[in-house]
């Protein structure tokens, strides 16, 4: 049988607004990144863009917001989209990007349709002080937690080569495998002049001894999703990536970055011999 590739879209639906100073992100006001910024796009938008990412073969969907957390604002915006998509558009599993979560918080979403909620804990505990003062590694541990703890599906991941050691990548791993996630995003830190990181400091080689490593440490049954960076590093040779345990990517456009074309992917894969994955479930 084909191996199936589980694709997922995202929609950055209120980008660039953020007062955070994670070193890593483009979205934060404090750098001034040439990003497009905007509030909330129309719910009529948010749809629309959902029924093209459907019709590209996508199976999950992450409405993604800038900021450190939810607020009431936020969690009803989120919830009424949610439901939007939900009564358009049928199989998508929806995923919540909306940083720090309170249990009622994730709770509320759930009610409304979201079945995914995606935190990352983006690097080791230890190396987390180094890209971000505003907020702690902790916190973001214990979003993870209230995911859990209400019974969405937890998509949890990070991001590599942004000055890290081997250690930390290690204990990153580590720290997501013990939470246990459903599904696990690896991104590769895409450089942008304006951050205060510069470059991005991991090879071919050494992202795709992480995706192994992790797909020892979660288990075959989990998605493992090759996401931000990976036409900076796999573009032509995306079968290894595969090869090394990954099952699932991100197919459009990512937060801030443009990404492949979903015609060039959708022929990457038939051309690779995979499936394109039309349930969640086996
Ligand atoms: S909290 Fe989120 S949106 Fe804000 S700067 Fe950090 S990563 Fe970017």
């Amino acid at each position: 049988m084909k191996k199936e590739i589980f694709l997922c879209a995202i929609n950055n639906i209120l980008s660039g607004t953020c007062l955070e100073d994670c070193k890593f992100c483009t979205q934060s006001v404090r750098y001034h990144a040439d990003i497009e910024r905007y509030n909330y796009k129309s719910i009529e938008t948010i749809v629309d863009e959902a029924k093209r990412a459907k019709s590209h073969g996508a199976l999950g969907y992450c409405l993604v917001t800038a900021g450190k957390g939810l607020d009431d604002k936020k969690v009803d915006f989120v919830a009424r989209a949610a439901q939007a998509i939900k009564d358009e558009v049928e199989n998508l599993n929806l995923i919540a990007c909306n940083g720090t979560a309170s249990v009622e918080q994730l709770r509320y979403l759930k009610a409304h349709g979201i079945d995914s909620y995606n935190h990352n804990l983006e690097t080791s505990e230890n190396y987390y002080k180094t890209i971000c003062t505003t907020h702690s590694w902790s916190e973001r541990y214990e979003t993870c937690q209230n995911v859990k703890e209400v019974g969405l599906q937890l998509c949890s991941g990070g991001i590599f080569g942004m000055g890290e050691s081997y250690e930390d990548r290690a204990s990153l791993l580590a720290s997501i495998a013990s939470l246990n996630p459903e599904s696990t995003p690896l991104n590769f830190y895409h450089p942008n002049a304006a951050l205060p990181i510069k470059s991005r400091n991991i090879s071919r080689d050494e992202a795709l001894e992480i995706v192994r490593k992790a797909r020892s440490l979660l288990g075959e049954d989990r998605l493992l999703m090759v996401a931000g960076g990976r036409e900076l590093l796999f573009d032509g040779c995306e079968n290894l990536m595969f090869e090394a345990g990954a099952n699932s990517m991100v197919i459009g456009n990512y937060l801030t970055t443009v990404g492949d074309d979903p015609e060039k992917d959708k022929n990457m894969l038939e051309k690779l011999g995979y499936g394109v994955a039309t349930t969640c479930h086996e």
